[in-house]
């Protein structure tokens, strides 16, 4: 028996804009693969379209695993013995592999234009053959070639693709059989001799030694082509890696998750306040199970937990309340001080506090009582800006609601009553409204408690009414109660 080899996972995004929801759960699961199995996890940055791939989302992604906490072990940044793990600085590598493969005669130039490849293509819909390469320059004759050549013709080069069929077992998906009539003859090098997608890929894969190849299903069909660059390449068959391609994440709508049906990028998670370890628990959902019903995971877990034959081969919806309800349990299991970070930041990033040290003592004795009920960071600000705001003003359209007798008779008796209050604190000032409004003047909580809490906070929403009432301070709160009534 020999030693088992050690595991190696690569991600390996082609960043054109920020990284989004799928290629993130990619992401989670090569990084949770190589965690469980105490191998190694490679980030690979595929930017040879340099026109669609820029600098900046390049650094975007990196900023993004890292926000996320997937440490990788090779890749941007932290180097590694098979860099570099740009593409765009391994041109040269790809160069010599094409040439290699013309040389063995695996490939081949090809030399007709787009044109002539769309004109054929046509043809072959018209008597509905399967549309693709025809082979016609596999076997040029050296007078044909001096003739494009004299033509100022420039040649792709071209994967010959043989007869026959490429069987694979896929981790998830079991036994995947191509049949080669279908996959023509490839482009593996442009005229301009940038490299495809499709060399690089294999070509790295091979020379990163990695082991396994856990993906979007989406690439499941580009699998028999990078097999045939291995065998090019003259890997034996028990070192090609495992393919494990992951089901495609859905919107509600059943349709392939996209701008259109749902927020894909992560960055916009990041801004409307979501917790990295809610993103990853939930992400860690679409497509796997820890079992037993488990749906809140510590990223520990997710690695503890991880295998490939939990991941499901049908695929997962994306269930953005789903996401909240995370995130929210996230926020309460949040310790006081991380949570405090979190606020903190909020609160200065929406200019509501700069964070003195009396508006830091104050935030400590808001916090406990607004930790139990906000599903998102961004939440925090909206909730708590009537402590701090320097001119206190109530939303117009909370004001029109307490514009009427009744709010005002509520909002006069209550602050005669707050008025005498000695003891300011909350459960004195619930007993003393629920005596006045509820048992004295038989109001239901809404209408009797609804004027108060717009007077005080200035919304409908607002942190527990009299914890809030508490933390205003009596004068604050007799100030605020007393212009309200002026304004109705
Ligand atoms: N760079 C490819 C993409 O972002 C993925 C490569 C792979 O995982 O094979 O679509
Ligand atoms: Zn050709």
């Amino acid at each position: 028996m020999s030693a088992q080899k050690q595991v190696r996972v690569r991600f390996a995004p082609s960043p054109t804009g920020d990284l989004h929801v799928g290629n993130i759960r990619t992401a989670l699961f090569d990084w949770a693969y190589a965690r469980h199995t105490g191998g190694k996890f490679i980030f690979r940055i595929e930017d040879t379209d340099r026109e669609r791939v820029t600098d900046e989302y390049i650094q975007a992604a990196i900023q993004t695993l890292k926000w996320l906490g997937l440490n990788w072990d090779e890749g941007p940044e932290v180097g590694g013995p098979f860099g570099p793990y740009l593409q765009s600085q391994r041109l040269d590598i790809y160069t010599e592999w094409a040439n290699k493969f013309l040389a063995q005669k695996d490939a081949y130039h090809c030399y007709c234009s787009a044109e002539e490849l769309e004109e054929r293509r046509k043809a072959q819909m018209a008597k509905n053959q399967a549309p693709g390469y025809d082979g016609k320059c596999r076997d040029l004759s050296s007078t044909q070639i001096e003739q494009y050549k004299a033509q100022g013709r420039k040649p792709v080069v071209r994967m010959k693709m043989p007869a026959g069929e490429t069987v694979f077992t896929d981790l998830i998906r079991g036994e995947v059989k191509f049949e080669h009539k279908y996959v023509p003859d490839f482009v593996l090098m442009r005229a301009d001799g940038s490299p495809l997608y499709t060399l690089a890929v294999a070509v790295d894969d091979v020379l990163m030694k990695v082991t396994h190849i856990l993906r979007g299903e989406d690439l499941l069909s580009s699998t028999p082509r990078q097999i045939r660059v291995y065998q090019a390449m003259g890997v034996a068959p028990s070192d090609y890696p495992a393919f494990a391609h992951l089901p495609f994440v859905m919107g509600q709508d059943n349709a392939k998750l996209s701008k259109r049906n749902g927020e894909v990028s992560i960055a916009w998670y990041k801004d409307a306040g979501y917790l990295p370890e809610a993103i990853c628990n939930y992400l860690a959902l679409l497509g796997w199970s820890p079992g037993d019903d488990v749906e809140n995971v510590t990223m520990q877990q997710i690695c503890d937990l991880f295998t490939v034959e939990r991941v499901n081969s049908s695929p997962a919806r994306f269930d953005m309340k789903k996401l909240q309800a995370i995130n929210g349990d996230k926020i309460r299991a949040l310790s006081q001080e991380n949570f405090l970070t979190y606020a903190k930041e909020w609160l200065v990033k929406s200019q509501v506090i700069s964070a003195t040290e009396s508006e830091i003592a104050l935030l400590k004795r808001a916090l406990p009582i607004i930790q139990e009920r906000v599903a998102t960071l961004a939440e925090i600000p909206q909730l708590l800006k009537f402590l701090f705001v320097k001119t206190f003003e109530i939303e117009t359209e909370s004001l029109s609601q307490i514009k009427n007798d009744s709010a005002k008779e509520v909002l006069q008796k209550s602050l005669a009553v707050l008025a005498q209050l000695e003891n300011w604190n909350h459960s004195a000032i619930e007993t003393e409204l629920r005596k006045l409004l509820i048992e004295g003047m038989g109001l239901k909580p809404r209408v009797a408690f609804g004027p108060v809490r717009i007077a005080v906070t200035g919304s409908t929403i607002s942190p527990p009414l009299f914890e809030s009432l508490e933390l205003l301070g009596k004068p604050e709160s007799i100030s605020r109660i007393k212009s309200a009534i002026t304004l109705i």
